[in-house]
């Protein structure tokens, strides 16, 4: 017998093209997850909320979340949209398929697996070369506008960057040529981990404090409050990489300041 989620793929498959399931339903999926994952540290952020949790004591006026989510709306409809809708043939092209049944779940988890780690290689050097100085002046400064950042600032950015973040997002899918549910699946995580290390808050729950490896809202907060040359912490979602190339320095001899005067403070 079909599983409840194996029904639920059939239903889609049944009414629905693959052309409009991988293009208006990858985008639809990836509004909501990402505006209903970004806003509570918004309504956190307002109200006041979780306050002994926040990495930054400085608040975001309201304004600025009004300016951030409308020029959000405005780039997912005439960047991020646009783009699916073109490189659907190229993902036919190199083997993605909807068809029943879904893959076991060893396949999933191990292509998400590696669709994470060549992510995160690929965003850690355009990231430091985004930090050089003509690139930062004309492109990656719009990211940074945010230094104290909030869920939603994670896809903030020119569009150049946004082209830039969907190809290493996409790199890994279009190297193994995924089932579609892997795929959304794989965005649905790579946008919850962008979210949350956007976020502001670290909380005692936080994935940060469980997952070995795993920068999150601690790690990328640091990125986005000292200076453009100064902040290392380029890696999306893990710390080996700035740990290898030596970039993570200035923030590990913080966290070993704090460590030390725990007690005191
Ligand atoms: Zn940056
Ligand atoms: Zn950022």
């Amino acid at each position: 017998m079909a599983s409840p989620l194996e029904s639920f793929w059939q239903y889609l498959i049944t009414h629905f093209s693959d052309f409009q399931l991988a293009t208006l339903g990858t985008f639809i999926i990836h509004e909501s997850v990402f505006f209903l994952s970004g806003l509570p540290s918004i309504m956190f952020e307002r109200l006041g909320l979780f306050s002994k949790f926040k990495i930054q004591k400085k608040n975001n006026p309201p304004a600025a979340h009004e300016r951030c989510i409308a020029r959000l709306v405005l780039y997912h409809t005439c960047v991020n949209l646009p783009v699916m809708i073109v490189s659907y043939p190229a993902f036919t092209f190199m083997g993605m398929k909807s068809s029943l049944p879904l893959p076991p779940w060893s396949v999933i988890l191990s292509q998400i697996l590696f669709y994470f780690i060549l992510e995160d290689f690929v965003f850690y050097w355009g990231h430091r070369v985004l930090h050089t100085k003509w690139l930062y002046k004309h492109v990656h400064s719009i990211h940074h506008e945010y230094a104290t950042p909030f869920g939603l600032t994670s896809e903030y950015a020119h569009p150049a960057e946004i082209l830039f973040l969907g190809f290493a997002t996409i790199l890994g899918p279009a190297l193994t040529g995924p089932h579609l549910f892997t795929l959304w699946l794989w965005m649905i995580l790579r946008v919850l981990e962008t979210v949350e290390a956007h976020s502001g808050y670290h909380f005692p729950w936080s994935p940060s404090n469980f997952l070995p490896l795993y920068g999150g809202a601690d790690f990328h907060d640091y990125h986005h409050r000292l200076l453009y040359t100064k902040s290392g912490n380029y890696a999306s979602t893990f710390v080996y990489m700035d740990w290898l190339f030596g970039t993570d320095q200035g923030y590990r001899k913080l966290k070993a300041l704090k460590t030390d005067g725990k007690g005191s403070d």
